[in-house]
């Protein structure tokens, strides 16, 4: 599985690009990024394992780092900035239990969350029991399936970026005004763009379609969620921003390594395929 420890170690070992520390999380782990391409073009970024138990995603997004390295030139000009484990915390706690978590205060609360059970493989929310992707700015707590009190999943928070991970997320992106955003997640091989946007429906139906068409994954319209990343630059950034989960249902959380290979197939393309599309 791919660990925080794994993470930091490929990136480390790359060479000739930038790396940056967006924030620090509630465990006291960095939240890494790498950027590559130009830092005078328009700008992409790439996110993943946002939700803990899709650590998948994470080693997925060093290795489109490592295709977008290779294939520079169809980058025309653009940078991108990968963030490929927005909840570091989160993904220790799946993998590792409450062995990763250093406070005896955060141990014990963890494991209240979790209902007394050491088992924290499906975990999605941060080392508090708050879901990230539901702590956003953007219609906060109105998703169907928000919770409001401390979970495994689905909780958004006491308020919108009351998380460091969330806050570092948003500040970052406040900073680099992307002119696009692509947050990675598993699993369904579906794609969400829309979030109540409404001047730029068409141009980003447009980009989606050719989304779809790469990886081969549906499109699906607003599913009653709400306070992600995605439907934030949607909303306040007025950028086209996807959701991808990766990885067939036919397959259960957590979700089988073994299908790495096939996934980074269906999603090589994509970094290449929007910014062709937005050029
Ligand atoms: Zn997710």
């Amino acid at each position: 599985m791919y660990t925080y420890e794994r993470l930091l170690s490929d990136i480390g070992e790359l060479e000739g690009v930038e790396r940056l520390v967006l924030g620090i999380t509630w465990g006291g782990r960095i939240i890494p990024c790498v950027h590559v391409g130009s830092k005078r073009g328009r700008q992409l970024i790439v996110c993943a394992a946002i939700h803990a138990r899709e650590h998948i995603t994470a080693q997925l997004a060093m290795r489109l780092l490592g295709e977008c390295r290779k294939r520079a030139g169809e980058l025309f000009g653009w940078g991108i900035y990968f963030i490929p484990m927005a909840n570091p915390d989160g993904v220790e706690l799946c993998i590792r239990g409450t062995e990763s978590v250093r406070s005896a205060w955060d141990r014990e609360n963890v494991l209240k969350i979790n209902g007394g059970c050491p088992d924290f493989s499906l975990w999605k929310a941060n080392l508090v029991g708050i879901d990230l992707n539901v702590n956003f700015d953007a219609r906060f707590g109105t998703g169907v399936s928000n919770v409001f009190s401390p979970a495994p999943e689905n909780y958004v928070g006491e308020a919108p970026f009351s998380e460091p991970e969330s806050r570092a997320l948003v500040d970052f992106t406040k900073k680099v005004r992307p002119s696009a955003v692509i947050s990675y997640h598993c699993k369904g091989e579906m794609i969400f763009w829309k979030f109540h946007q409404q001047a730029n429906l068409l141009r980003d139906r447009i980009l989606a379609e050719a989304l779809a068409e790469v990886t081969g994954y549906e499109l699906v319209d607003e599913m009653g969620s709400a306070g992600g990343y995605k439907d934030w630059c949607i909303q306040h950034l007025g950028i086209p921003a996807f959701t991808i989960e990766v990885g067939s249902d036919a397959f259960p959380h957590p979700f089988p390594y073994s299908e790495l290979d096939r996934i980074f197939e269906q999603n090589r393309q994509v970094p290449f395929a929007l910014i062709k599309n937005m050029l």
